[in-house]
Parts: C-alpha cells; structure tokens; sequence
C-alpha cells in the first residue's frame, strides 16, 4: 500500500515514499521474477478460477495523487507491472483537503484525463468513497452514498465497471462492510483485517503499508510470507 511518491528532499509524511526508496522496491521486486496482478485476478484465484504466476504482487496506491502518475507510472512501467488506484470522487482533479485539519501536506489528485490513461494501459481503479471519510462514523444514508454513490460516479465517469473499494483511513466495521457487499463490489481493501490469512476475507484485504522510513531491508521482510502470517496470526 502507497499513497504519494516524493521527489522534494522535504521531510517525509507519513504516507510518503521517496521516489529513490520506490525505485529501489521496485527494482528489487523485479530482480526478484515478481510479477503484478490486479485484483481481480486475485479475487478469481480465491474462487479457484484461476492459477496466479508463482510470485504474485499486487501495488496499491489510496488517494490518486498526481505524484503517482508523474513518478511512479514510469518506473512501473519499467518493469511491465500495473497497480490500482483507489480514488476519491470528490478529489479528482482536485487536492486532498481532508488532510487539513491533520496538517498533512495538501498535494493535487490526478485529473480525469490522466485517470484514462491509467486505465488505457492496464492499471485498474477502485472507489476510495466519495469524500474521503472515516465511514465507521457514518449514519447510513451518508455510508450508502460513499459506498453506492462514488460507484456510480466513477462507472459513469470511466465508463468501466468499479469492483473493489478501500476504506478511507482503513475504518471499517461489520456495517460498512455489509454496505460494500450489497453495493456490488467483488473485493474491498483495508489495512487490519479480522482474517489470518491476507486473502481470507475478500471485503477486507489486509495490505501492507510501506512508509517513508522503511529501507530496502524493512520492505523484503515486509512482503515476505513470513511477516504476513505473523501478522495474520498477531492481529485475529
Ligand atoms: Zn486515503
């Protein structure tokens, strides 16, 4: 899981990744025969449709920041490897106000032009609500329309069909989750999830969140199965 990639020797945010350390992943996943899958691929091989190549990826990144087009596309493209992008409706085009009040840096989302290049070259795009709010907090007619209503919104922006969702600031709870079910997506991502294992809860994908401070060492014990049954085991 990535947000924004960095290039300004600033002090990095917590959901910053410098685009030297990024590059470095990703030059290390690819020495490694990684290979990126979307996930929906991932979604057919839980269902048993599907045999995944032998050291299956898959890169996210939350927010749609224009950093990710500028910085991270070319060098994934490098590599042959796609990601997904999850956005925020309200914020295409547009900046990430609700950092404000966290006094996180403002920086600009990704228009809808460069949105459809993405897709045009095979990287996908999920919902990532229609505000950016912590959803847990919500009545359920606000839920639905950040669940229902930014689906909707990209379909017809996209003209493609929007089958996974990530909650904004990994809050989710037994409602919002039954609200992503009936709302038609296939897969939901998060960052804690009430499985053991990664895959074992399609509407609440654990992923692993690489930060700023991470260093080469700290992301392959990262993404190795070994952290991730540890995880698995330490959070159920
Ligand atoms: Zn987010």
């Amino acid at each position: 899981m990535y947000h924004h990639i960095q290039t300004d020797s600033l002090v990095l945010s917590r959901f910053a990744v410098s685009l030297r350390s990024f590059q470095r992943q990703i030059g290390w996943l690819t020495q490694k025969g990684y290979e990126t899958i979307s996930l929906e691929r991932l979604g057919s091989a839980i269902q048993g449709q599907e045999t995944l190549p032998r050291k299956p990826v898959i890169i996210t990144f939350d927010d749609g920041y224009q950093s990710v087009w500028d910085h991270a596309k070319p060098i994934l493209d490098q590599s042959g490897f796609t990601a997904t992008v999850f956005l925020v409706s309200q914020a295409i085009g547009k900046r990430n106000i609700w950092d404000l009040p966290k006094s996180n840096p403002i920086l600009p989302c990704m228009g809808e032009a460069t949105c459809r290049r993405l897709l045009d070259d095979g990287w996908q795009i999920g919902s990532h609500g229609l505000n950016h709010l912590r959803l847990s907090e919500l009545a359920p007619k606000a839920l639905n329309e950040e669940i229902t209503g930014s689906k909707i919104f990209l379909e017809q922006l996209f003209d493609c069909e929007i089958t996974t969702f990530c909650y904004p600031h990994g809050a989710w709870n037994d409602m919002v989750q039954e609200n992503v079910k009936r709302a038609g997506y296939q897969m939901a991502c998060a960052t804690s999830s009430k499985s053991a294992t990664v895959t074992g809860d399609p509407w609440a994908l654990r992923r692993v969140k690489i930060k700023g401070s991470d260093n080469l060492l700290d992301f392959k014990r990262k993404i190795s199965n070994w952290y991730l049954a540890y995880r698995g085991w330490r959070k159920r």
